[in-house]
């Protein structure tokens, strides 16, 4: 088994806990000294700066929200000078105005070192070819990624996203061993692939694919890995705490948060209380490792779980679970609480329904109305009406026993929904209008 960084990799969890606290006291020294809101925050909450020792003093520090960052808007948030300032980021917008976010010269580094140690723990280094069509730009996607390949000293291949057919001639000629983009966007590329009849294990030498920046779920890695034959790996981030930087290990069981860099804590989301260990809510995590814009209990807003057991791959940093969505994400229908991945879940256990999907919610006469539009695959397109009518009702039924919700289904032929190049649309809410 390969470290990037064995020693702090597999750091005893007594230590790293030490370290965290040393690094947490620093940071909240450093944020006092460098940062007018956190100033701010401390005196309105009245904390004694003092008062943060160990971890379990982790709750009396103020959290920090997205709303902060668009009220000091572009980067009221930094906490060094300009000239120390070596980039600019912004993140995608999906949920409002884009947040910017600035970078040292160590900031970067630490990034790159976080990708580099997941990739190595999937064996992915020196001999690879890594195609990464994440977005360069202003999205961290693109030149994050890079960067920890090159760390790694694989070959970066830097497509960006769309121009599909380019993307499978290069991962031809160049023999692409390794292909990072969001899972929504490889998924067509696997489409623009089996159209122009080129088969992934025969005709390239792809084996990895490091899919995050949305939601995915465990079906969906299953259809992936099966319709392409590589393995497909979990990767999260978000441009507040970077960018892209955390990824699964070759066990796939969580995407490895590093301790030494992150403190991770999981609170319910309308109570801000501390959960349990393994149980869900939402994700928060304080940057001991930033210099730029370091955050202290930022609330991310994403639904997921922690297990810190130590990993069989031998890491002993915590491990966050599937991301199931931001809180935010969870859409409530006619009173109850429902998830997109579950939805996605049921429709991938059907071979006859393709990848693409989207959810509409609408309100008639006061009440929340779901149609699930999903494509027919190609395979099974020319089936007869009694048939279709059969799997449309069995959706319908699977989808009552999971929701305890009953909605309504149209299959659509292949090709009718829109594709993406980044992250997906799926829900069309248009009870918000
Ligand atoms: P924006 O918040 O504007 O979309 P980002 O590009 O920074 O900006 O996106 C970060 C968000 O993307 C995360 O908070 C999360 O909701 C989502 N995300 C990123 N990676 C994953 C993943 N592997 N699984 C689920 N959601 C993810
Ligand atoms: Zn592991």
């Amino acid at each position: 088994m390969d470290y990037w960084d064995p020693f702090i990799e597999r750091m005893p969890k007594s230590e790293l806990i030490k370290l965290q606290e040393k690094k947490l006291r620093q940071l909240v020294a450093y944020v006092k000294d460098h940062s007018k809101i956190y100033r701010r925050k401390f005196k309105e909450t009245k904390l004694d700066t003092d008062d943060i020792k160990t971890l379990d003093d982790l709750h009396k520090l103020p959290f920090t929200i997205k709303k902060d960052f668009r009220d000091n808007y572009p980067i009221g948030m930094l906490c060094v000078p300009d000239d120390q300032v070596i980039r600019y980021h912004a993140s995608s917008g999906t949920t409002g105005k884009r947040t910017i976010v600035g970078y040292t010269r160590n900031d970067i580094h630490e990034w790159s070192t976080s990708l580099a140690r997941g990739l190595t723990s999937l064996g992915v280094g020196r001999r690879d070819i890594i195609q990464n069509s994440y977005g360069y730009g202003l999205f961290t996607g693109g030149l994050g990624f890079h960067y920890g390949a090159e760390m790694v000293g694989a070959t970066t291949l830097p497509t960006g996203a769309g121009m599909t057919e380019r993307q499978l001639e290069l991962m031809q000629d160049l023999g692409t061993t390794a292909f990072a983009c969001t899972p929504s966007y490889f998924l067509h590329i696997a489409e623009v692939a089996r159209n122009l009849g080129i088969d992934f294990s025969r005709d390239t030498k792809l084996k990895v694919g490091l899919f995050g920046a949305e939601p995915w779920s465990e079906d969906m890695r299953k259809r992936i890995e099966e319709s392409t034959g590589i393995n497909a790996y979990d990767v999260f981030g978000t441009s507040e705490l970077n960018g892209p930087l955390f990824m699964e290990c070759k066990y796939k069981n969580g995407i490895h948060i590093w301790a030494d860099q992150y403190i991770v804590e999981i609170i319910n989301p309308e109570t801000s209380e501390p959960v349990s260990e393994g149980k869900k809510g939402e994700l928060v995590v304080t940057t001991i490792s930033k210099e730029a814009m370091p955050l202290i209990r930022y609330k991310i807003g994403d639904i997921t779980y922690i297990d810190s057991e130590v990993c069989e791959c031998g890491r002993t940093h915590p491990r966050l679970m599937r991301i199931l969505g931001r809180a935010d994400d969870m859409l409530i229908i006619r009173g109850i609480n429902v998830f997109p991945g579950q939805i996605e879940s049921v429709l991938m256990k059907n071979p006859e329904l393709s990848e693409n999907y989207q959810l509409v919610i609408d309100r008639e006469h006061e009440l929340d109305e779901m149609t699930i539009i999903v494509e027919i695959t190609e395979k099974f397109s020319k089936v007869t009406k009694p048939r279709l009518l059969k799997i449309k009702q069995d959706i319908i039924n699977d989808l009552r026993n999971v929701l305890n919700l009953s909605v309504e289904v149209k299959l659509e032929k292949p090709g009718s929904l829109p594709r993406s190049l980044g992250k997906a649309k799926r829900v069309i809410d248009n009870r918000k209008i």
